[in-house]
């Protein structure tokens, strides 16, 4: 491997600093800026000429690199360091923009969503209380609003009607938030000698986020109940199962604590029942969170109201803008019904170095007070800026066109008598696979074979990428349709591909009908 500009393979010389280096300089920003905004923008251009996922073996990168940090400016740092970009690090990545990304839920990327993110570096404000920013907070205040009624969730959870939301990183720390506030909530009223007989609830399809959070609030490892779900349920929670749980903890002497449900789960996008469960879990005062970290943007589209019947029961809501919704990592909205939970488990008394006399006596919101850390972004410009650049009527147009090539994917797989889609598709994600149980003598043949079926479908150079779930016991691949750069041609082609993949592989094991 050749090392760019060489930069990388060597110390550069020694140089002597000028005494004091300008390190905001508009002058300067504006080259650089011109610079890197070019490049991105030719990286864009390009995104269809890298393979999907590199080529490469541990250790490629780090044995072309120096051991030290330059202990000088390098002369021409700009020049060479994005050379190094484009030649070294870009071929070893893996390009999430890809148009035949089709592997995860997407990580979506639009103009206003990077654009925000340099605005937000730009600006470079902390804004952990109303005073540390006064317009920042009041923007995320407005904004989580803004978003929430797009999403047509219900008034309960904003600031319009009692609730409110915050925007934190990732929906870890919104599961973990809540968890928490629900945990301090439940030890209040029981006494906190009770943490040990805390027990929460999820699917065996709910996110492993679910089960860090219970660790790192405390609640026993034995005490998160990982309830089966099931094909003929489309994997879905069932709520006579949930009854059945908390019934059997609660005839136990445990306590029951905390629900998360999931719209749209990561393996196979099933739906929790929110209006089926919220009821059986109202009956041991469960506080009940919607997991929505993928599907929660397609909420923008009214057709979709449906997935969330019953959510004004829920005691919080999360969903990831930076899956689905444009806004580039990172950007998860958290709604609560009751905010005061989340401060009384999260608040801080006010250092006096944070006190504000401008603020004293006022109701504002100290975002601090909402989640784990100090120091928070200024996430909220960046989805204003995508709201107002692509209102939520183009919001529903990028959601729906991807919606659109699932369905086309979903139908080509349905004409392929070969194949078989396993399970409902919700959004734009298709499970599908080869059906040959019969002719392969069982499913766990059949999951051999489906597995050597993913792995040729990858190993296509400029093919699609795609990955797999393991639900019930059966293995299915994944074609999540949500890269911004995706257009029909890219699935007719992951389509062609896997076709072609599935012909020769049935051909190499001699089990094609001739
Ligand atoms: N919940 C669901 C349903 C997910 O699909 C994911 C990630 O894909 C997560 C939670 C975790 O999201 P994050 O990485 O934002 O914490």
């Amino acid at each position: 491997m050749t090392a760019g500009s060489g930069t990388l393979n060597q110390n550069p010389p020694a140089v002597t600093p000028p005494p004091c280096m300008n390190l905001l300089d508009a002058d300067e920003f504006r080259l650089r800026g011109q610079q890197v905004i070019n490049f991105i923008a030719d990286y864009w251009c390009r995104m269809g000429d890298y393979p999907v996922r590199p080529n490469v073996t541990p250790g490629f990168l780090r044995d072309e690199l120096p051991t030290n940090a330059p202990p000088m400016p390098e002369p021409d740092a700009w020049d060479s360091a994005l050379q190094d970009l484009r030649d070294l690090i870009l071929p070893g990545m893996t390009h999430w923009q890809s148009p035949r990304h089709f592997a995860h839920f997407p990580a979506s990327s639009s103009t206003a969503g990077a654009l925000g993110e340099a605005l937000i570096a730009g600006i470079n404000v902390v804004p952990f209380t109303w005073a540390a920013s006064p317009a920042a907070a009041e923007l995320e205040m407005v904004v989580v609003d803004w978003l929430g009624k797009a999403l047509h969730l219900p008034e309960s959870l904003l600031f319009a009607g009692g609730g409110g939301g915050t925007l934190l990183g990732t929906s870890c720390e919104a599961i973990l938030c809540t968890l928490v506030a629900a945990r301090d909530r439940k030890l209040a009223e029981v006494g906190w000698r009770s943490i040990g007989d805390l027990v929460v609830y999820c699917s065996d399809q709910t996110h492993f986020s679910f089960r860090k959070a219970a660790r790192i609030a405390g609640i026993q490892r034995g005490h998160v109940r990982e309830i089966p779900t099931s094909l003929e349920d489309m994997f879905a929670l069932s709520p006579a199962a949930l009854k059945a749980a908390m019934q059997a903890d609660v005839d136990a002497g445990l306590i029951p604590l905390f629900l998360c449900a999931t719209v749209g789960t990561t393996q196979t996008t099933a739906v929790d029942p929110i209006r089926g469960l919220c009821p059986v879990a109202a009956t041991h005062g469960l506080w009940v969170h919607v997991d929505a970290a993928y599907a929660g943007s397609a909420l923008v589209c009214p057709e979709f109201s449906h997935v969330v019947d019953g959510v004004e029961a829920v005691d919080s809501f999360s969903m990831n803008a930076h899956k689905w919704l444009l806004a580039n990592n990172d950007c998860c909205a958290l709604w609560v019904k009751k905010p005061a939970a989340l401060v009384a488990a999260l608040g801080t008394e006010q250092e006096y170095i944070l006190k504000d006399a401008g603020a004293e006596g006022h109701d504002v919101v100290d975002y601090k007070d909402w989640t784990m850390t100090l120091t928070r972004r200024f996430r909220v410009l960046k989805l204003w800026l995508m709201l107002r650049c692509y209102g939520v009527e183009g919001l529903r147009g990028h959601i729906r066109s991807h919606v659109r090539m699932a369905a086309m994917f979903e139908e080509l797989v349905r004409d392929d008598a070969r194949f078989e889609v396993v399970t409902d598709r919700h959004f734009a994600l298709v499970c599908f696979r080869l059906l040959s149980t019969d002719r392969l003598g069982g499913e766990k043949k059949a999951n051999e074979l489906n597995r050597r079926l993913l792995e040729e479908v990858n190993a296509a150079t400029l093919g699609p990428y795609m990955s797999a779930a393991n639900a019930g016991g059966i293995y299915m691949l994944r074609c999540a349709v949500g890269s911004t750069l995706t257009e029909d041609r890219h699935v007719r082609e992951a389509w062609k591909v896997v076709r072609e993949q599935a012909t020769s592989l049935l051909r190499k094991m001699q089990i094609l009908r001739v």
